[in-house]
């Protein structure tokens, strides 16, 4: 078994395999560690279509084509035409066992086996993991914490947790839906959304909860649901400020906290942060430098996401503001550009702003 390499990293998500991948390409010795590779990860599975160009993915893991969301509030639903943007539905087991493929075949040494335990040395670090019953240390000159948001790296480097939310989501069969709905209001997710997205075998439906109120309930009851299911609880990131390194181990994907607020976009962030990780390593940089290049590209995005987020979706008259606001082409437009289109895209909050400052001081119109 090998037991020195260059980068250590551990878990085998998108993150992770992407990580190993990309080093591989770069001819940078690493091991990646999965600690089971026939998890499934809870996820709606949603990713834009031309990530797969992006990342020379196969796009036959695709399982649905999404050409049109949906949002909702009450009784309002409006269509959002993506079909210039499309987003793809993905089977979590097989698209990560897929991309764990990926960077094996590209060079990366892959172990299906648990990280344990961590002692950072002045010029190295050893990390025990759990192969079969046995337990092996691997010396790095660097570790990769991409175990995701329940990191325990990130306890022992960091001494804290992820700062998460908890999402409840249940698999059900009767429920038809073919596009990617995004429910609002106070009543199925406060300050977030719930969310109704179709899966390879039926639908996959959540909510983003807090506290004590009965969201997912109250979230099936609004979309008629009879089926006798299960309901799951799994912890989602709450970006509030990306960690990336500290003493020999970088950080990414979940356990860094790269998330996109509003949106829970995870899977792309996870790969290209990946990415970014990547080329720092492979140009020799300091680690440091991985903090610069993902805020260059990303800081601003997910600051002004948030702040949106806190904004539109603080109670269900903002909400109602923001659902009057999308009834808008040119402003669907601007949201498809911000999400879909170009990834390097500023976001002008002072445009939002200023709108809701028009949407307060108009009337809405009547409906019929
Ligand atoms: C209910 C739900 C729905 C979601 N829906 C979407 C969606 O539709 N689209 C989207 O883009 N994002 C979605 N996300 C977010 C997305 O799933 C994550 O952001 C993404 O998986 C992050 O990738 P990662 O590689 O950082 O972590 P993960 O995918 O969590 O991978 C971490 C890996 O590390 C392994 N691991 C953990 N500890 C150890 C250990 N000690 N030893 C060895 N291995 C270990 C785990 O088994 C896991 O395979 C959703 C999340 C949830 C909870």
């Amino acid at each position: 078994m090998k037991t020195e390499c260059e980068i250590l990293i551990i878990g085998a998500g998108p993150a992770g395999s992407t990580l190993a991948r990309e080093l591989s390409k770069h001819a940078i010795d690493n091991i990646l560690v999965q600690r089971n590779f026939n998890f499934k990860k809870p996820c709606g599975g949603g990713v834009r279509v031309d990530a797969f160009d992006e990342f020379g993915l196969d796009k036959k893991y695709i399982k649905k084509d999404i050409h049109t969301i949906i949002l909702a509030f009450k009784e309002k639903r409006i269509s959002v035409d993506i079909h210039e943007n499309p987003l793809a539905i993905v089977e979590r087991r097989e698209f990560d066992s897929y991309l764990r493929d990926e960077a094996k075949n590209a060079g990366s040494v892959v172990y299906e086996a648990t990280f344990i335990d961590v002692q950072i040395q002045e010029d190295c670090v050893l990390s025990s993991i759990k192969i079969g019953n046995e337990i092996k240390t691997i010396k790095s000159k660097y570790l990769v914490a991409a175990d995701g948001v329940n990191s325990k790296i990130r306890k022992m480097i960091n001494k804290d947790q992820v700062p998460s939310l908890m999402t409840n989501y249940a698999d059900l069969n009767s429920l038809a839906c073919t596009d990617c709905e995004f429910h609002f209001g106070e009543e199925i997710a406060s300050k977030e959304y719930a969310w109704s997205f179709p899966e390879a075998n039926g639908t996959n439906i959540g909510t983003l909860s807090r506290g004590d109120t009965p969201y997912m309930s109250n979230f099936e009851n609004s979309l008629g649901v009879d089926e006798e299911h299960k309901i799951y609880g799994y912890k989602i990131p709450k970006y509030d400020k990306a960690l990336f390194y500290k003493t020999r181990v970088f950080f990414v994907g979940d356990s860094a906290t790269q998330v996109l607020p509003f949106t829970y976009e995870g899977i792309y962030y996870a790969m290209s942060s990946a990415k970014i990780l990547a080329e720092v390593l492979a140009q020799r940089c300091e680690p440091d430098e991985y903090e610069k290049r993902w805020n260059k590209k990303y800081l601003r995005k997910f600051q002004t996401l948030k702040k949106l987020q806190q904004i539109f979706l603080y109670n269900d008259f903002m909400v109602a503001l923001m659902m009057r606001m999308y009834q808008s082409k040119s402003i669907q437009e601007k949201m498809i550009d911000l999400w879909l289109r170009d990834r390097k895209v500023t976001i002008d909050f002072m445009f939002f702003m200023r709108l809701l400052v028009r949407l307060l001081t108009s009337r809405p119109k009547q409906t019929s």
